[in-house]
């Protein structure tokens, strides 16, 4: 056996990640690009500085008050109201999912989606021994209800992983189609991932109005996006409290620190500040598309805080071309597509004059 003794089917994988390099206009991983205000640094300094006065104990395992300050957060999107037990929070939208497929995939079941989408999916599935299958989508990125409801009875999934908006397109799901989608799961869970469920336009509603009709939807969400928190990694989901009861049987013990409590409580004080940039980067996304489609690009209909573009032959010389002129943007997608996500009004200029130069040497 080779050192270290790797399991087999992880040998030769580079770990999942886009390249972290300190250039002037970072629009690679869909960063909310406006920092918190002073008085939201101090809030969450003091209450960090509160938290730490007891760290020499373990932190509330249950997360009370933080459930119940999420849950009242997403209220606002719909008129049952979300309980503190229907919901559940951990390092990031991705510990969420991934402690979904630990809970509800396994060895002998099957974890579906549809092809492109959010690249992590099939890692949660590798990690957690589940047979992992993707369908596809259409060429404008949308899905087709009819070959999804029939792949999700024939592949019969114990999960279903829907982003919408899903990444890297942008493609956000019609609403009738989690219902759909969660009658044909029967006992399996559909995942509704949420992470740029905020930056939706106007008319897309949230899956979280159908929690009551549906036990077996998830709806996750994060503060990574909209809510401008990325390194903070919280993400957090809501469904029937039997899916949150049933996760903690695979969480680890005292999972959210004291301090990632007392930060994530405090941002969500200042919720109207830090999600209050989400109007504006709307008004970004809806520009760019319009710029990048009236240079002849194909653009996919974006209901996110990016934009997948194309197409093009070499988009690997496109992506270093904006690199070499200090514009980091995302080599990701199907072949010859590149992700740009939505900066500052000057980052975006900056992005535009440099598209411009390489595509005139192309
Ligand atoms: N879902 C989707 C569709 C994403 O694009 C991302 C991050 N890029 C995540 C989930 C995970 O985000 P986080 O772990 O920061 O909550």
């Amino acid at each position: 056996m080779s050192w270290p003794p790797l399991r087999e089917e992880l040998r030769g994988i580079e770990p999942y990640g886009a390249p972290q390099l300190d250039v002037p206009v970072q629009l690679n991983v869909n960063e909310n690009p406006y920092g918190p205000s002073p008085e939201c640094v101090a809030d969450i300094a003091s209450a960090v500085a509160e938290a730490a006065t007891t760290l020499n104990r373990y932190p509330d395992r249950e997360f009370v008050e933080l459930r119940a300050a999420l849950a009242a957060y997403l209220s606002h999107d719909t008129v049952h109201g979300v309980t503190p037990e229907q919901v559940w929070a951990a390092n990031g939208s991705n510990e969420v999912m991934l402690q979904l497929l630990q809970a509800f995939g396994g060895p002998g079941r099957v974890a579906l989606s549809f092809a492109p989408t959010y690249s992590m999916y099939p890692e949660y599935a590798r990690d957690s021994l589940t047979e992992w299958v993707a369908g596809r989508r259409e060429s404008d990125f949308s899905l087709d209800l009819d070959h999804a409801r029939d792949l999700v009875k024939e592949t019969q999934p114990s999960v279903v992983l829907l982003p919408s908006p899903n990444n890297p397109t942008g493609t956000a799901l019609p609403f009738d189609a989690i219902a759909t989608l969660c009658e044909a799961a029967g006992d399996g869970i559909v995942v509704i991932d949420e992470a740029y469920g905020e930056f939706r336009r106007a008319g897309v509603r949230s899956a979280v109005e159908l929690l009551p009709e549906h036990r077996n939807l998830v709806v996750t969400r994060t503060m990574s996006k909209a809510f401008a928190a990325a390194g903070l990694r919280l993400g957090y989901l809501a469904a029937d409290p039997a899916i949150c009861d049933a996760i903690r049987v695979v969480r680890l013990p005292y999972h959210l620190s004291a301090v990632t409590q007392a930060t994530a409580l405090a941002a969500l004080r200042h919720a109207p500040e830090l999600l209050g940039k989400v109007d504006e980067l709307r008004v970004e996304r809806d520009a760019t598309v319009d710029w990048l489609r009236a240079q002849g690009l194909q653009v996919a209909d974006s209901d996110a805080n990016f934009a997948l573009f194309g197409t093009f032959a070499d988009r690997h010389a496109v992506w270093q071309g904006l690199l070499d002129r200090g514009v980091l943007i995302r080599e990701t997608g199907p072949d010859g597509w590149l992700r740009v996500s939505i900066g500052t009004a000057d980052e975006m200029m900056a992005f535009k004059e440099a598209l411009t130069q390489v595509m005139e040497e192309l």
